[in-house]
């Protein structure tokens, strides 16, 4: 997101704070605060009766048997047939719908944040500004040693002054973009994080270190870099419809069909806009931008921004995926969007976002069907991450 430095204070305070130690506080809008939640690991699970929900043509089954074993979906069959392995914790999921588990795409997760995800079926997330303590996260959430969606963190932000957030890599020099583009890429990240007010030289020499070093890039259009140039130099993701809003129904025609030719995700992060803005006739621009990126098959991102304190973690991805149905995206679409097709932009095709034999157990399951009823998606029922269980409400069937 953008902040004038006017309104920046007290957000750089918060993200301050949060970047600088790991206290397990959440500040801010937090839907529910229920206790830790405790997994039930098995090395075997069977979820049985469940109609499982297909992100890639929005179709239901009959009820399934699903089995997961050590951490993968090994089958889906009928559940009349299907026979329920020897010492397999079974989940009764008579009168349920499993999904695949969601993907945040935008987030700037702390965390005393990241098990509000889980709650809200997230089961993986891209964080969009890198900090030193992150890894720390990373690694616990990895280990099982605190319940968390799973990481896929960008660089910490390139970009000029002024500065609007901590950690921020400025750079004003063209000449050291190779040796700050090396230095991320030796702290772990693949993925470099381009902000606000990068100039037009310097951001071309980021983007030919990166690409010199297999490294990619995505974020923010800087103000002084053409929208165009962005989107022809390889820019992954572009952030908040960074440079779509205000042009001429030509000139975004012409950048939609670039768009989509390039194949350039687009995250817009509806909804935190929306609350920032407030102002009803950008929000029906950037729904109309984001319907046309649609029907140009430019690929879309589901994405909240959340982790600043405006929009709820974990639950706000309805929020997003709400304005997405009310810019005319059918809900099988958006909810494809935050699974398959975020699964395709982390590299993870065939891997994760579908509910089918050879996946990842990343699952999320729902008291009501998801497709009908969006709202469902806020609360699911139990969540799977790999050979763990997250009982989300007392079964009072
Ligand atoms: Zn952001």
């Amino acid at each position: 997101m953008r902040l004038r430095p006017a309104a920046s204070p007290a957000l750089f305070l918060v993200f301050m704070l949060a970047c600088s130690s790991d206290s397990g506080t959440t500040p801010g809008p937090i839907d529910q605060v229920d206790g830790p939640l405790v997994a039930d690991v098995a090395p075997v699970r069977a979820l049985t009766n469940v109609r499982v929900v297909d992100p890639t043509d929005g179709s239901i089954t009959a009820p399934r048997t699903v089995i997961v074993a050590d951490g993968r979906i090994v089958t889906v069959g009928p559940a009349s047939t299907t026979a329920i392995p020897e010492g397999a914790s079974v989940v009764d999921g008579a009168g349920r719908w499993l999904t695949p588990g969601l993907i945040d795409m935008h987030v700037h997760m702390r965390a005393g944040e990241a098990e509000s995800y889980v709650r809200a079926g997230i089961t993986r997330v891209r964080h969009m500004w890198g900090y030193p303590t992150l890894w720390t996260l990373i690694d616990e959430i990895e280990r099982g040693d605190r319940v968390g969606p799973a990481i896929h963190p960008l660089s910490s932000g390139i970009d000029a002054p002024p500065v609007y957030w901590p950690v921020t890599q400025l750079l004003t020099d063209p000449a050291l973009a190779d040796s700050l583009v090396a230095e991320l890429a030796g702290r772990g990240y693949t993925e470099l994080k381009i902000y606000q007010d990068l100039s037009r030289e310097v951001y071309d020499a980021v983007v030919a270190a990166a690409r010199a070093r297999g490294l990619t890039w995505a974020g923010h259009k800087p103000s002084r870099v053409p929208l165009g140039h962005v989107i022809a130099s390889g820019q992954r993701s572009i952030e908040h419809l960074g440079g779509y809003l205000g042009l001429s129904a030509s000139a975004l025609s012409d950048a939609v069909q670039e768009t989509a030719r390039r194949g350039t995700w687009n995250a817009p992060t509806l909804a935190i806009q929306d609350r920032l803005q407030n102002s009803p006739a950008r929000a029906d621009e950037r729904r109309r931008i984001v319907k046309a990126l649609f029907d140009a098959g430019a690929p879309l991102l589901v994405g909240t921004d959340s982790g600043i304190d405006v929009t709820a973690p974990g639950t706000s991805l309805v929020d997003e995926m709400a304005e997405f149905v009310r810019a005319g995206i059918p809900l099988a679409h958006v909810v494809r969007m935050a699974t398959i097709d975020a699964a395709r932009y982390l590299g993870l095709e065939g891997e994760v976002g579908r509910v089918a034999p050879g996946y990842r157990a990343d699952l999320a399951l729902f008291a009501a069907n998801p497709l009908e009823h969006l709202e469902v998606m806020r609360t699911p029922v139990g969540v799977v991450m790999g050979d763990r269980w997250f009982a989300l409400e007392a079964d009072t069937r």
